[in-house]
């Protein structure tokens, strides 16, 4: 599974793995933002899959359709309202034809705007919150038998329940599975809508993660992916008292079959001293850590309340890379804070060479309402963030390609998710988080195979099976 993350809106599937003779009815998913959805979309599915929903690819033609939407820059959720203007001529025509369309927003859009969705597009029929969704069969009972224009909205913050009222069952959708393990969060970046659409902070206890996880390796994932808006915050009750993230690792890296572990996003002030040791002495643990820095200023980050410096950060690095030499980083920057003054962006451009980023992505200041930064009026003008961002794209995308360019000759673990473009080409991913594509039998799907990795491509790897003689790649 690639895994990109809060950058764009993936159409369609989400498998539930129970697909049944049951299953009559089509249900369409658009899943916005961060790997978080992804994971709602999955859970959402598998909820609705004893209704009789099965996944479809398309909206049209469709008998229910969630988008599961992103409220953390201001193109994200008008990308919705766009939707819900495409999907009114699908569901008239359908109600032409005597059949049903219910419409549904989940997700932070919807925690965030609630009635105002139903008053802005009465097309939609549901309207749910990021931690309500557990509810959704209810929901579509409800909604079935309502009048038309008597739209739900179901808004409030129960994570706990959510939680322990999803389906234990879960098979994985491919090698690499996600794992939520963590929601909400306390830390109020000053620019973060987070922490008012997700709700406080929350740890799953560690028997339900275990649980679930062993679950997806049973169904056949080799790496799993844990998530969570804060995850290194992660502090979930175990037999004997509170667990960090660290702790959780160690009990997963037990579960045999998983062979990969990685977790996002993390905050530089979370990174402990336990966490650190695990990256030197978890085999399982990926080698790639995303942890995103947001500014070099130190002013910038004050403002941007995030309570670390940019010297804690380069610190944390140091310490990181004392733990595991070869870990490689990614981040996630803002450009254009209010405020944000030349030589403060100058210092951003010094943290990110003096680091040294495999991937990491940047984004302009979005003014997001009802958060403190929102309120600031010391905006940058729009053509000098254009330009800021334009630079810094540049230095990330040139301290990807040579990050990449460096593996080139060396042997490294890949495991196979996906076919590629090309007859007789895999796709998986490398220890670091690359996208490697080698010409390998479909049979290996699911394993890992040691690629010799021959070139570049854009942004992502080649490579021919290690130990064959005159193999070919494949771009
Ligand atoms: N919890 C993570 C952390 O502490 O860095 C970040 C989670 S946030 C969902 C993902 C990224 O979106 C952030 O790291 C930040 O770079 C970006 N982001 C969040 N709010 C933003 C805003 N108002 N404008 C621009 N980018 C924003
Ligand atoms: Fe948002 Fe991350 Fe800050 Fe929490 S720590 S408020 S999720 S940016």
């Amino acid at each position: 599974m690639a895994t990109p993350r809060c950058r764009e809106d993936r159409p369609g599937r989400a498998a539930t793995g129970r697909e049944g003779s049951r299953l009559t009815k089509k249900l369409f998913i658009r899943t916005y933002g961060c790997q978080m959805n992804v994971y709602d979309s999955g859970r959402m599915a598998e909820l609705l899959a004893p209704l009789g929903y099965a996944p479809a690819e398309a909206a049209d033609g469709a008998d229910m359709v969630i988008l599961n939407t992103c409220h953390i820059r201001e193109k994200a959720s008008e990308k919705v309202y766009s939707e819900l203007g495409r999907l009114r001529p699908l569901k008239a025509r359908r109600a032409d034809a005597g059949e049903e369309m219910i419409v549904a927003v989940a997700g932070c859009v919807a925690q965030a705007e609630g009635e105002e969705i139903l008053r802005r597009s009465p097309v939609v029929d549901i309207v749910l919150g990021p931690q309500t969704y557990h509810r959704l069969p209810e929901m579509v009972a409800r909604a079935t038998r309502a009048a038309p224009g008597r739209g739900i909205v179901a808004t409030d913050f129960p994570i706990e329940s959510k939680f322990d009222h999803l389906p234990a069952a879960r098979t994985a959708d491919g090698p690499s599975a996600f794992l939520s393990v963590q929601e909400g969060c306390d830390k109020f970046c000053t620019f973060c809508v987070v922490p008012y659409t997700r709700g406080a902070e929350f740890s799953r206890p560690v028997a339900q993660v275990v649980d679930e996880a062993r679950r997806l390796v049973a169904g056949g994932a080799r790496e799993i992916v844990l998530l969570g808006q804060n995850v290194n915050a992660y502090h979930g009750a175990g037999d004997a008292g509170d667990v960090g993230l660290a702790g959780l690792i160690r009990t997963l890296a037990d579960i045999d079959g998983l062979t990969r572990i990685r977790y996002t996003t993390s905050h530089p002030r979370d990174m402990d001293a336990e966490l650190v040791a695990a990256h030197g002495d978890i085999p399982e643990l990926m080698p790639f850590l995303h942890l995103p820095v947001q500014s070099g200023s130190d002013r910038i980050l004050s403002a941007m309340n995030r309570r670390h410096t940019a010297d804690d950060y380069r610190r944390t690095v140091a310490r990181l890379r004392a733990a595991r030499p070869d870990i490689a980083l990614g981040s996630d920057y803002i450009v254009g804070f209010p405020g944000e003054s030349d030589a403060e962006f100058q210092a951003t451009l010094a943290l990110v060479r003096e680091v040294g980023f495999a991937q990491a992505y940047s984004f302009k200041f979005s003014a997001r309402p009802g958060t403190p930064a929102a309120a600031l009026d010391d905006t940058v003008p729009a053509a000098v963030a254009d330009a800021r961002l334009a630079a810094l794209q540049a230095l990330l995308a040139q301290q990807q390609d040579a990050f990449n360019a460096a593996t080139v000759g060396s042997e490294l673990d890949v495991l196979l998710e996906r076919p590629g473009r090309h007859p007789g080409q895999l796709v998986g991913r490398s220890p670091y988080n690359q996208a490697v594509h080698v010409a390998a039998p479909a049979a290996l799907l699911g394993h890992e195979l040691r690629v010799a990795i021959s070139h570049v491509t854009s942004h992502s790897l080649a490579g021919v099976e290690a130990g064959t003689p005159d193999a070919r790649a494949i771009a």
